[in-house]
């Protein structure tokens, strides 16, 4: 007679924070027959990439995009039956806007990569000849230099490009416009190791890498339902509006009730993991406030007729960075939704929303011409104050690894030591190394027992 194996006795794993990493980690530990107990503290899933209901229309917090090599995201998309909800270009494809009518359009050539990028540069018009070279050459110096190097970490995007002769226009209408969208850390702040995981991935790597994602639901479809939905199939429990309090070596605090637990994942943004996470854990944790945090806005325009004619735009010398169509995404029947996603946003968080109205309409008139006919029938903001940290010289330095000091307590989270910037990617692949953790220690409770 075939050996029967005993019924698990061992408590729930317990994974603290709901957002990408969290869902990732309980996700993969249910699916590995691991009991598991998901806590969130808001009375939903998704964290720093969810939606909410306004008059009718789900509004995204803030939009986001993901690439075609953002190879873990897309593996959650696939295991949350999300992947026909998005939409992924087959040739990496940007308009952008360059003011006084100009435009340029950053397209991906079929060449093998790094080539498939010199077509691309050599037909952007918002740059002259020159200044095409000057970017090729900058490139190619960027893709000798390997992102994991410790001395990339002490020395600031910005500095580098002035070492390598970028001008101005360069960075403007090139490396600006894609760095600061990437890493929401402006150029002369961020550290030159992010930016360069983010150009070497995406544009000097593999052809197809930098294919742009958009999302063609909500957010909180992609994230939340989907996610309780499939955690709950694998037998794996979520509860909401489940604030952790505090860890102990076998148990956590949710709500002032101690319960067991096998093993621990944080998987918090690093202030809350800070005050969770023992001191004796983790020794480098009081060091982790100085990851900081930088802000995103989103403008929400919404106009009685359509105004944009392409799903979205990428807008230069402006405050208008990036532009998209969330008509059908929110589900407005008549006229167009817009939303202008405005990355390190730290002019713009404090101020009135009616500053920001006086700054923006305007702005989006000249961009759009067919907004000066058109009459605007809602405008809002939407302001994640600390959508990230910032990505600045000496903070990877400051990420700490999954693993702590403690057995059976691990670290996830788009902030810990992941390779990526705070992205949706690194939230994933995060979830997925604390898993692999928690297995590996839970196997070795098992076989001590
Ligand atoms: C406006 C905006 C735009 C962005 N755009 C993009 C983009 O285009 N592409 C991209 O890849 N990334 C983008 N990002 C970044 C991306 O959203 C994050 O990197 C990622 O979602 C972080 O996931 P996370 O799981 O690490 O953390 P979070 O999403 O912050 O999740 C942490 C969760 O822990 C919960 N929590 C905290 N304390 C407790 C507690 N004590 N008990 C229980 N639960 C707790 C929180 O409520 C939260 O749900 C954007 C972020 C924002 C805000």
């Amino acid at each position: 007679m075939p050996a029967t194996r005993p019924a698990t006795t061992i408590a729930p794993v317990a994974v603290v924070g709901g957002g990408l990493a969290g869902i990732t980690a309980a996700l993969a530990l249910a699916e590995a027959g691991c009991p598991v107990t998901l806590y969130e503290a808001r009375p939903r899933l998704g964290g720093a990439a969810h939606s909410f209901q306004r008059g009718g229309l789900t509004v995204d917090n803030g939009q986001h995009v993901f690439l075609r090599c953002c190879t873990a995201y897309r593996g959650l998309l696939d295991r949350l039956g999300g992947t026909a909800l998005v939409s992924l270009q087959n040739r990496f494809d940007v308009r952008v806007l360059g003011g006084a009518g100009r435009s340029g359009r950053l397209r991906r050539a079929s060449l093998p990569g790094p080539l498939h990028f010199v077509p691309a540069l050599a037909g952007y018009r918002l740059l002259g000849p020159g200044d095409r070279i000057q970017a090729l050459r900058g490139s190619l110096a960027l893709s000798r230099l390997d992102p994991a190097d410790p001395v990339l970490d002490t020395m600031t995007f910005g500095s580098w490009l002035a070492a390598h002769g970028q001008g101005a226009p360069v960075r403007q209408a090139l490396w600006d416009l894609l760095a600061v969208a990437a890493l929401n850390t402006g150029v002369e702040e961020v550290a030159l190791g992010p930016a360069v995981k983010v150009f070497k991935t995406a544009l000097l790597g593999r052809p197809d890498a930098a294919d742009l994602g958009i999302p063609l639901v909500p957010l909180g479809r992609l994230h939340d339902t989907a996610a309780q939905e499939a955690i709950a199939r694998r037998g794996g429990v979520v509860r909401l509006s489940a604030k952790v309090t505090a860890i102990e070596p076998d148990a956590v605090i949710v709500d002032g009730v101690r319960t067991k637990a096998s093993a621990v994942v944080v998987a918090t943004r690093h202030e809350q993991a800070a005050t969770l996470v023992p001191a004796g854990a983790a020794p480098g944790r009081d060091a982790w406030s100085a990851l900081d945090a930088s802000p995103i806005i989103n403008v929400h325009a919404l106009y009685d007729r359509p105004v944009m004619r392409m799903p979205f735009v990428a807008v230069t010398g402006s405050p208008v960075q990036w532009v998209f169509d969330k008509t059908r995404v929110a589900g407005l029947g008549k006229g167009q939704y817009l939303a202008v996603s405005v990355s390190v946003a730290d002019t713009w968080i404090d101020r009135p929303t009616a500053d920001i109205r006086a700054a923006f309409v305007p702005e989006l008139r000249s961009v759009f011409p067919a907004a000066r006919e058109a009459r605007l029938t809602d405008f809002f903001v939407t302001r994640e104050r600390r959508a990230t940290f910032r990505q600045a010289p000496g903070s990877g330095a400051l990420r700490p690894h999954g693993a702590t000091r403690w057995p059976g307590l691990y670290l996830a989270g788009a902030w810990t030591d992941t390779g990526w910037p705070d992205t949706m990617e690194g939230a994933v692949r995060s979830g997925l190394h604390a898993a692999r953790l928690v297995r590996h220690h839970v196997r070795h409770q098992e076989s001590a027992s």
